[in-house]
């Protein structure tokens, strides 16, 4: 196995490497052992698996992973809430799910099911009948707690909308009848369960929020506050300037920083380990983390110290 240690120093150096990514254990296309295999044929040889409120993917993408020589990083994505924007927080775990974090989970797992009844029967009210049955039809078989993306696709499906872009857009995005986050904890609770089960907790592509420079500001506050410690600087694709901008307020905080493509499904636009390029900055990589740099038996660079 290729240990974290063998790793750069420095985030802009940070090829191959990918902490952010879903597999079919949540919305995405891939099972986990062929999204290990993929990343393995594209050159990333250290990956975080990152599903929507499970782990329940891990496990596999172990076994896949530790026969190529790939370093696999359990993780999650958790679902969360702050001033009524929904706000993921990924979750990088070297120990696995365990502590508050395993009752989390189930707390996470329970949240979206009884979201997705709320979710059916708004969408009934503008025309997809059988919501419910019909979202579940578009997971593969595969028995897993409803996303928008399955209703989104049932819309598709039921010729309601054209395409998936436009479901988001008229029904499931952002302050449509389709969004529904009042299930979701506090965005300090599902920071706290992270913390508890030894891991670290990543704030998730933070320019996809729709924020203003200022509004994100005191969102990295709360998040730091609340024992967050690291922030996504790249996913996938993004504005250079945003990024400078945004490495600035990292910088500022103490944050360190991750990247990840934020991959769900083959033949779009993003692919495992593709990212904008990273910008050199004074922020450090969160495999230096203590935390994570003793998963890989690499020596521990605290924040204070500047590359
Ligand atoms: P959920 O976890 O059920 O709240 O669903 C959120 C997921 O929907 C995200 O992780 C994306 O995979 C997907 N998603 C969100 N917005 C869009 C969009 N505009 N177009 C396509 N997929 C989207
Ligand atoms: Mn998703
Ligand atoms: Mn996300
Ligand atoms: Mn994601």
């Amino acid at each position: 196995m290729t240990a974290l240690s063998a790793l750069p120093t420095c985030l802009a150096e940070g090829r191959g490497i990918d902490f952010h990514m879903h597999s079919t254990a949540s919305d995405g296309a891939l099972a986990p052992a062929a999204l290990v295999a993929l990343c393995h044929q594209r050159g990333v040889t250290h990956m975080a698996l990152t599903d929507h409120d499970t782990v329940a993917g891990v496990a596999e993408a172990q076994s896949a992973a530790e026969p190529l020589g790939m370093c696999l990083l359990p993780g999650t994505e958790l679902s969360s809430q702050w001033r009524g924007v929904n706000i993921h927080v990924v979750g990088l775990l070297p120990h696995g799910a365990q502590g508050a974090l395993d009752e989390g989970l189930v707390a996470q797992a329970r949240a979206r099911e009884a979201r997705s009844e709320v979710i059916a029967t708004r969408l009934e009210k503008i025309g997809l009948k059988d919501a419910l049955a019909r979202a579940r039809q578009q997971t593969g078989g595969e028995d897993r707690p409803l996303g928008r993306p399955d209703f989104a696709k049932a819309l598709v499906e039921a010729e309601l909308v054209p395409d998936i872009a436009t479901a988001f857009k008229k029904y499931l995005g952002n302050g449509k009848p389709g969004d529904v986050k009042s299930h979701w904890p506090y965005l300090s609770e599902v920071v706290e369960w992270i913390v508890d089960a030894g891991g670290v907790a990543v704030l998730a592509h933070p320019l996809r929020y729709g924020m203003t420079r200022r509004k994100r500001g005191l969102l990295l506050d709360d998040f730091h506050k609340a024992g967050g410690e690291a922030v996504e600087l790249v996913s996938g694709y993004q504005n250079a300037d945003l990024t400078r901008d945004l490495a600035r307020q990292l910088d500022e905080r103490g944050f360190y920083g991750s990247l990840g493509s934020d991959f769900h499904f083959p033949g779009g636009a993003i692919a495992p380990g593709a990212l904008s390029d990273v910008p050199r900055t004074r922020v450090v990589p969160v495999w230096m983390h203590p935390r994570l740099a003793a998963f890989g038996a690499a020596k521990p660079v605290t924040n204070s110290e500047s590359i």
